[in-house]
């Protein structure tokens, strides 16, 4: 097989520095021939006074992105590379490696603000699906997995029984190790996504999925690996080898010491676990760095088992060290940087996964026995007897036609190996040679029909006559057929002409095929659009539950105090953009195709004409039409401007597509927080007056408190579902007002001014600690105000 060897390629990037942050001493040389890092360090801790000498670390990268590189330069000399790599039919691994909040998953997938923050894992979906259909010699096949690893435990992440049920009660993902030692993941699901709008949904299905088993008690993203794969198998058509290959993209557990985060108890456990798991990847890496080891620890930690054929060995890999350079981060900077020297020692061996399908082998081997056969026929001498059929005569006597009509001089007649047909042809032609007019009439009766006889003539007008009769009949169909569908178009788009309007899902169809041109891209309301994204699970789980009336006001005004609501607007102001700019490219659209049925009624209508004149006056050929052949240039010229305008089409609905997710996560985040404040103040609450409280349970934390709300929402008369609290904030503008420190509220029917008390003790005391909690925003905005 085809072998590539490679070191590992390993990269620094460089966090922006917040905005209270002091910076770090560094320094970026990327010249040739080797870039390099230099990192300077006061001496000023050793003995507890201050030393004026300066210690400076100096590292080599293949390459070093500082502060304001982007994601698109990220992308594209770091992970296009590998994602072609993958394409040829090799394995690729990128992983990022880093302290907590050094910028990994922004780096892997992406920050959840803007669309241009969008990173690695989008954007190699984007490329490759690209890729893909750029090239139709192969069939392809892709798939995705989404993994986290949490305290050497794997969990799947597109499992869709995550709505269901706790992270922690799903089916553990298990390694297997197979005869011939390859890794096999138990209870790891492989979702086929054939196109990149699919891949992104499960993306964004995996991230939601991890965001909302992580609790304020559990940041388990800092302490989990996640590792998304692509997976793409490829086959010639015909061919019998299948290539595969898969791209692992791995956002790994944050690399920090325990000492440093000072954490105890229950989370030193945790924290002690990636060390250990990152510490063993370590291991795998100096071992693989070794020259003539020969053990190599895999299967010490579940990480390295999963990415055992993805570090050494049959792999093209990729390390991101993300830094984070400010003062208090340096020294983790520095062992960052001292990992990412040992990695970069290692020298990998890619070599091309080819395997045999073996169906098509099959075939393949029973081709091969017949020839054999056939051949070993021949050479016996020994024939079948039978006679050749009808149907096997009439075959030779067209490849003979074929064969003495052909004028290259190297063409052959291949019968294949059997005597039988052989004599057949030597027969054949020396009947045509020694008598061309009788015997050979059936076979070349093209050409010697020069000699015209009238009969004949006629029986062909007469066929012509025939033929013409059932184009004219197809045709006439046809327009029926369209001026119906035009018809339809209109009515549909008279119907939803309305409101803020979306293109309809993948509309494209090639127009070469479409032998109905008058498909129209249906313009459909934005909110019908929304809900054929698969629906996320903190949103599926929300439908159906109410959310009390105080709880709803909590939120609002949590809602608006909140920094995400300003990235909420912005990404409204910016999809209602795009949505215009969708809106007039489908209009621009639907003008070319509409275009192109006109240019094409006006060839068939002239092809009626000319039909109909050489019907009536048949001595008149049918020739050449420069008027029709005019038209069909025009068409060719208008399928052009359609094929660039629906390509901007669809880049923006890719666009779209990826806000409106983003959104959602946004808002989902939002929500989580706010419940999180919320049963935090409502146990702030408790401590403060428990006399006041007689259920013990109230003070809960998520997520119990979705039960509680759903509890009190009984007693309330509100309707609104959690998931309409999403709807445009101007719509609920008659909720409290902040600053006015008389409270307006929307009043429950039961009472006016007073504590809308519902008699039951759970629900009282939500209600009594959002009071309470509302109290203290005001007193806070108060402060900030004087
Ligand atoms: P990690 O995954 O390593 O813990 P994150 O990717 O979550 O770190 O980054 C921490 C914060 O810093 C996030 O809010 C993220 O958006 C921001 N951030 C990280 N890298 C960058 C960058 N290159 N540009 C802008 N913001 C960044
Ligand atoms: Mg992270």
């Amino acid at each position: 097989a085809a072998m590539v060897k490679e070191t590992i390629r390993v990269y620094a990037r460089v966090k922006p520095l917040g905005r209270r942050q002091q910076a770090g001493s560094y320094a970026v040389d990327n010249e040739e021939p080797l870039p390099s890092l230099e990192i300077t360090v006061p001496r000023d801790l050793a003995d507890g006074f201050i030393n004026n000498k300066r210690e400076s670390y100096k590292f080599k990268f293949q390459k070093i992105f500082d502060q304001e590189a982007k994601q698109d330069v990220i992308f594209d000399s770091i992970a296009k590379p590998v994602a072609e790599c993958v394409l040829a039919g090799y394995n690729g691994t990128i992983f990022a490696y880093g302290q907590t909040g050094s910028g990994k998953t922004f780096t892997i997938t992406g920050g959840a603000e803007r669309y241009s923050d969008r990173g690695i894992i989008p954007r190699t979906l984007s490329y490759i699906f690209d890729q893909l259909q750029k090239d139709s010699s192969k069939v392809y096949t892709t798939h995705v997995s989404y993994l986290e690893i949490y305290n050497e435990c794997g969990y799947d992440l597109l499992d869709p029984r995550h709505e269901a049920s706790r992270m922690e009660d799903l089916p553990k993902v298990t390694i297997m190790e197979d005869s011939d030692q390859n890794i096999h993941l138990k209870n790891l699901s492989l979702q086929q996504a054939t196109n990149e709008e699919e891949a992104l949904n499960l993306l964004f299905l995996g991230d939601t999925n991890r965001m909302i088993a992580e609790t304020p008690m559990n940041q388990a993203s800092s302490r989990s690996h996640c590792i998304f794969t692509i997976h793409i198998s490829s086959k010639e058509p015909g061919s019998a080898t299948i290539r595969r290959s898969k791209l692992h993209l791995v956002d790994l557990a944050g690399s920090e010491r325990v000492a440093k985060t000072g954490i105890g108890g229950h989370l030193l456990t945790e924290a002690k676990y990636i060390n250990l798991s990152l510490h063993y990847l370590e291991q795998v890496i100096i071992a693989l760095a070794e020259k003539n080891r020969s053990h190599i620890p895999y299967r010490n930690s579940m990480m390295t088992s999963v990415l055992r054929d993805s570090l050494g060995g049959n792999c093209m890999t990729t390390m991101i060290s993300t830094l984070a350079m400010d003062k208090r981060n340096i020294d983790e900077s520095i062992s960052t940087c001292r990992f990412a020297q040992r990695v970069a020692l290692i020298k990998n061996e890619a070599v091309l996964n080819e395997e045999i399908d073996p169906r098509l082998m099959i075939v393949q081997l029973k081709k091969e026995i017949q020839d054999l056969k056939d051949e070993l026929a021949l050479v016996t001498g020994k024939q079948r007897t039978s006679e050749l059929s009808q149907e096997e005569l009439l075959q030779l006597d067209e490849l003979i036609e074929a064969f003495l009509k052909d004028n290259d001089a190297d063409s052959s007649l291949d019968v294949g190996a059997d005597m039988r047909k052989i004599k057949y042809c030597f027969v054949h032609m020396k009947q045509i040679i020694n008598h061309p007019m009788t015997s050979g009439k059936k076979l070349l009766s093209q050409d010697i029909s020069e000699e015209k006889n009238s009969n004949e003539e006629v029986e062909k007008l007469k066929g012509l006559l025939q033929q013409r009769d059932n184009e004219i009949n197809i045709l006439v169909t046809m327009l029926k057929k369209e001026k119906k569908k035009a018809q339809d178009a209109l009515s549909q788009l008279n119907a939803t002409s309305a409101g803020s309007t979306v293109l309809e899902q993948s509309p494209y169809m090639s127009l070469e095929e479409s032998q109905s041109p008058s498909r129209c891209f249906s313009l459909k309301d934005a909110k019908d659009f929304s809900s054929s994204v698969p629906r996320l699970p903190l949103l599926s789980r929300a439908t159906g539950e109410k959310m009390s009336l105080g709880c709803q006001e909590a939120f609002e005004v949590f809602k608006r105090d909140h920094a995400d609501s300003i990235t909420i607007e912005d990404n409204k102001q910016l999809l209602k953009q795009r949505f215009d700019e969708a809106k007039c490219l489908g209009e621009k659209l639907n003008e070319v195709r509409n275009k192109i049925n006109h240019l094409k009624g006006k060839i068939i209508q002239r092809q009626i004409q000319r039909t109909a004149l050489a019907v009536s006056n048949p001595s008149e050929e049918l020739t050449f039409d420069p008027v029709e052949e005019n038209l069909r240039m025009q068409i060719e010229e208008e399928k052009k401007s359609y094929k660039a305008v629906y390509g901007c089409f669809k880049g923006l609905k890719v666009e779209i597509e990826h806000l409106q997710l983003l959104m959602e996560k946004v808002k989902m985040k939002l929500q989580k927080d706010f419940e999180v404040w919320w049963s935090e103040e409502a146990k702030k609450f408790q401590q403060e007056k428990p006399e006041m409280v007689t259920s013990p349970n109230i003070a809960t934390v998520y997520p119990q408190f979705i039960r509680s709300s759903q509890h009190l929402s009984r007693n309330s008369s509100s309707d609104t579902s959690r998931g309409s609290l999403y709807e445009d904030p101007a719509v609920k503008n008659n909720s409290i007002t902040l600053g006015n420190p008389t409270l307006k509220t929307r009043t429950p029917p039961s009472s006016s001014t007073s504590i809308p008390l519902t008699g039951d003790s759970q629900a009282d005391a939500d209600i009594l600690a959002f009071i309470k909690a509302r109290q203290n925003i005001l007193q806070k905005k108060g402060k900030s105000c004087q």
